[in-house]
């Protein structure tokens, strides 16, 4: 490449391929974006929270002014809503953020982490670019084993990431296998819990109690205002661990990283129970309604957790293909090796109706013809 002495850790590091954004395939195919449909980053179908739109627009004639470095309210609202102390809690640009403040707090060469297979990419993603390598323990079932995970544990291990329910496979650990984790991991390695979906559950394991309690300063919870508050496009997740863990994670944070207007934004969609409920039933009722007409299709699919269902469709790249021409976006999972799997985000009634109507269409073409 060049002749600059790059970082031998960015050797050979993928780039994240997130979900196709609607205006690009639109560009790709002359289509007009109103017909394109995207259900391939797990976004709230819903939009955003109306209140937190209005508390947007009320920050906008103040953006001449940087935001508070310390997140004040915001913080002392979730605190609150956790029943512990800001202290306890860190904002991250997205929770993606969090898990590289954990890479510059724990990771470098000579260190490794534990994932599962099928995890989520962006760990062993900041893992590879801190230069730590990465221990995959084989996956059950498609979900995390988290006894083998355990297992795994090296004297070199700085930390486990474990999300659940999981994404792109949508598992839901046991409780029982959950708390066998949270007790038995070494204080000497970080414990990171990625809750991203957990406001989908309806009995969650909750670990809060681990926190309050001062008993695991080795355990992060993570999550985000990217799923169930319709703000991804915001970028705003948090962390929740002891205050020790918390004040070594707030030294590599950058001072501005959580803008006002997320601020505004996060502040208000705690609020809004409203949305947040109509969310969790739009969701319910739409994973039934794919996980149903997937099976009646002939397709297995992979029981789901979360706001989105794994389904193995035989090519998952061709049919990934299909759907797309069909103006329905969702994500293939090559790059998670699973070829034979396509990932697809929850939507609105019509729009989970339009997704089955054109992957009926494309698995009836079937392997005979071509993409
Ligand atoms: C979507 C998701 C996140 C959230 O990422 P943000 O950076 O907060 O948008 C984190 N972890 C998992 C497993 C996810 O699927």
């Amino acid at each position: 490449m060049s002749k600059l002495p790059l970082n031998p850790a960015l050797q050979g590091l993928p780039v994240y391929q997130p979900g196709r954004p609607i205006d690009e395939v639109a560009r790709e195919f002359g289509l007009p974006a109103a017909d394109i449909i995207k259900l391939a980053s797990n976004e709230n179908p819903l939009g955003p929270s109306p209140q937190a739109l209005a508390a947007m627009r009320e920050v906008l004639s103040k953006l001449h002014l940087y935001p508070d470095g310390n997140a004040f309210h915001l913080k002392k609202r979730l605190a609150a809503g956790l029943a512990l102390r800001p202290e306890n809690v860190i904002l991250g640009n997205g929770s993606n953020e969090i898990i590289e403040f954990v890479g510059h707090a724990l990771m470098r060469p000579g260190t490794n982490i534990v994932v599962s297979q099928f995890c989520f990419a962006i760990y062993p993603l900041i893992a590879r670019m801190m230069g730590a390598s990465v221990i995959t323990v084989p996956a059950r079932e498609y979900g995390h084993d988290l006894a083998a995970m355990r297992q795994a544990i090296t004297p070199s291990t700085t930390a486990v990431f474990v999300a659940n329910p999981n994404n792109p496979t949508g598992t839901l650990a046991s409780r029982d296998e959950v708390l066998a984790l949270v007790e038995s991991v070494p204080p000497e390695v970080l414990l990171v819990m990625d809750e991203a979906y957990i406001e989908f559950l309806d009995d969650p394991v909750d670990l809060l109690p681990w926190i309050r309690s001062g008993a695991r300063p080795n355990l992060l919870i993570m999550r985000t205002f990217s799923k169930i508050h319709g703000l991804a496009g915001l970028r705003l997740g948090y962390g929740i661990g002891s205050t020790d863990l918390i004040e070594v994670l707030e030294r590599v944070r950058q001072p501005f990283n959580i803008n006002a207007l997320v601020q505004a934004a996060a502040l208000a969609a705690l609020d809004d129970a409203d949305h947040i409920q109509r969310t969790r039933d739009t969701n319910r009722a739409g994973l039934v309604f794919l996980t149903r007409e997937c099976r009646e299709l002939g397709l297995t699919v992979v029981p789901s957790a979360a706001n989105f269902l794994m389904v193995e469709v035989g090519d998952g790249q061709k049919v990934f293909l299909g759907l797309q021409r069909r103006g329905v976006i969702t994500r293939p999972m090559g790059g998670y090796q699973m070829p034979r799997h396509i990932r697809i985000s929850v939507g609105t009634a019509k729009e989970n109706q339009r997704c089955i109507a054109a992957l009926r269409e494309v698995m009836a073409q079937g392997a005979s013809s071509p993409t």
